[in-house]
């Protein structure tokens, strides 16, 4: 594994790389098995994995957890090597490259004043509650293309939304990579991993659990019942839900438009987010349209 705190010490190296595939993994560090499975993904698919770790303040609203948010380095560093050692027993000519720019001048330079907005997509589900952050997120995601220069870039479905607005900045500018999105990975009682997860207490967490299983009974709906008859079903099952007022947002789009469900919907999104006390979760799963 190779480890750059320093992107023109990256950029010195990735000049002596021309005939590699080159996999990207943005991160904001405090890595889980989420985290690994995307870069376990993208180590099958390319030769280099760059697997960045920015806590990007971007994209944190004033009142959000930029200060607070776990940073643990070493233990991240571990867990790749261990990843890269898992995948060596059946090819060694992976590798992991881990970049993590230790100040946010290196992806920020002094007098940086671009910012990178798509829009539309933005407004609604988690752009509601969180204003500023999807152009937070296409703001890095754009340095990070630029830096990297990676012929593909892995993210989770866990952030759907957050999927779907950089792959629209990345056909409106046109920029050379390949988007994939990889599966969500849980915990065995269903919630979603996510680095925020440790801000719930046992309790908390106990009750946070209303999130994967709301968004579960909905699925099975759908799946089980042609659309016009789902429909009033998970209406009601939605209005039940909603009376805890924790909920942000609970929402039945079409997958690929994030538009309202219509005759050519064929990807039903159900998005949820879930203002538990200790953290904000968002979850979403997908399911065909059945009719
Ligand atoms: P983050 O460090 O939270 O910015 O996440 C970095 C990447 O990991 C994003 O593409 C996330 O969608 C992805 N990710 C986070 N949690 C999960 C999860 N539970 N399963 C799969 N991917 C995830």
């Amino acid at each position: 594994m190779k480890y750059f705190e320093s992107v023109k010490e990256y950029l010195e190296f990735r000049k002596t790389v021309t005939d590699k595939k080159i996999g990207l993994v943005p991160t904001m560090g405090n890595l889980h098995e989420g985290h690994i499975s995307l870069a376990q993904r993208s180590m099958e698919d390319n030769d280099f994995t760059v697997v960045t770790i920015f806590v990007n303040p971007k994209q944190f609203g004033p009142n959000e957890d930029f200060a607070r948010y776990p940073r643990t380095m070493q233990k991240d560093g571990d867990d790749l090597k261990a990843l890269e050692m898992r995948v060596h027993k059946k090819d060694s000519t992976k590798e992991i490259i881990l970049l993590a720019p230790q100040s946010i001048n290196e992806i920020y330079p002094e007098g940086f004043s671009t910012s990178v907005k798509v829009n539309g997509l933005t407004d609604k589900l988690c752009g509601l509650n969180r204003p500023t952050h999807f152009e937070g997120v296409t703001t890095v995601v754009y340095r990070l293309f630029k830096i990297a220069q990676a012929d593909r870039a892995y993210f989770g479905q866990k952030d759907y939304q957050q999927f779907k607005v950089i792959d629209r900045m990345v056909i409106d500018l046109e920029i050379p990579v390949e988007m994939h999105m990889c599966p969500i990975v849980r915990d065995q009682d269903g919630l979603a991993l996510s680095s925020r997860n440790q801000y719930l207490t046992p309790p908390e967490r106990e009750k946070a659990l209303v999130l994967p299983r709301t968004l579960k009974a909905l699925s099975f709906l759908i799946e089980r019942n042609p659309w016009s008859q789902a429909l009033e079903k998970v209406t009601k099952v939605r209005a039940e839900a909603l009376r805890d007022s924790k909920w942000q947002y609970l929402q039945f789009l079409d997958a690929d438009t994030l538009e309202e469900i219509n005759d050519n919907t064929r990807t039903i999104l159900i998005a949820g987010a879930y203002q538990a006390r200790g953290a904000r979760l968002i979850d979403n799963i997908l399911v065909e349209r059945n009719a």
